[in-house]
């Protein structure tokens, strides 16, 4: 049976909403079984966006599970959706169907004429530059950079993707998927160029400040500050003089940080403040 036919209202849960505000902030659908998060989620409006869970078939399975809602406010949509990545990826509930991990993270960097697989093991993401592209797997990466070299008809062999057989151009060339730098159709400049103009647009934005940083949101007469470094959420605090209960450096770049403060960070659309 789908969930949809399971459904009914969960009046056992308007309660729950009732006291809800129509603010910024991160919800939790609560299980029975030890109160464990079911579902995490953000919104600039909480009680509507709760609300409309409740209606909404397909979760029927998800809110007859649920015991309580619980909440917690932010002042601003950037504060939501850091917070909301960090509890994801701390507390693994049932039901976010992403379910994110902080694992090993690959990038593509240019090595000579070829492209290398580089991991966030080995290398900073937030500081390291010419960077380009942020991918879950080596399998993945190298996907990506075969379908770039599709697009602009780079040479596999160039770029280390296949082996060149000494003397002769590509199997791609012949089917002119490839330029032909193998063969000398074109020069290895041309070839290099059309390269990176193509993973320009996949670049990877240093972490542009000497240190942390602190992001201000206000909602009304509340203010918070995001402590970030390096791309990575630290928490928040409501006054500067509170920054230092903080753990002020990043253990590593975060994807979903990146994700989540790139435009707002990099546009200079928002209030930032460096911290000492
Ligand atoms: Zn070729």
């Amino acid at each position: 049976m789908d969930a949809a036919q399971l459904y009914e209202y969960p009046s056992h849960l308007r309660e729950a909403v009732a006291g809800m505000p129509d603010a910024p902030g991160v919800y939790i659908f609560h299980g029975a079984e030890g109160d464990l998060p079911l579902y995490i989620g953000k919104s600039i409006r909480l009680r509507s966006r709760v609300l409309s869970h409740l209606r909404t078939p397909d979760e029927a399975r998800m809110l007859r599970q649920t015991q309580r809602i619980s909440h917690i406010r932010t002042t601003g949509e950037i504060g939501a959706l850091l917070l909301e990545a960090q509890l994801i990826k701390q507390q693994h509930p049932l039901f976010n169907q992403k379910l994110r991990r902080q694992r090993q993270l690959c990038s593509l960097r240019v090595q000579g004429a070829a492209v290398e697989v580089v991991y966030s093991k080995d290398i900073n993401f937030a500081t390291e530059t010419d960077l380009y592209g942020l991918y879950a797997s080596r399998h993945s990466a190298l996907e990506a950079l075969r379908q770039l070299a599709d697009d602009q008809r780079l040479c596999y062999g160039a770029l280390g993707l296949e082996k060149l057989a000494q003397g002769r151009g590509c199997f791609r060339a012949q089917l002119h998927q490839c330029a032909g730098v193998c063969r000398g159709d074109e020069t290895p400049q041309a070839h290099q160029q059309r390269l990176c103009a193509a993973l320009e647009v996949l670049r990877i934005a240093c972490w542009p400040y000497a240190g942390a940083v602190g992001l201000v949101e206000r909602y009304g007469q509340e203010q918070q500050i995001h402590l970030i470094h390096h791309w990575h959420y630290l928490g928040s605090v409501s006054d500067v003089a509170q920054v230092g209960r903080l753990h002020q450096v990043a253990p590593g770049f975060d994807a979903d940080g990146y994700k989540i403060l790139c435009r707002p960070l990099l546009s200079g659309g928002c209030e930032v403040i460096p911290l000492p």
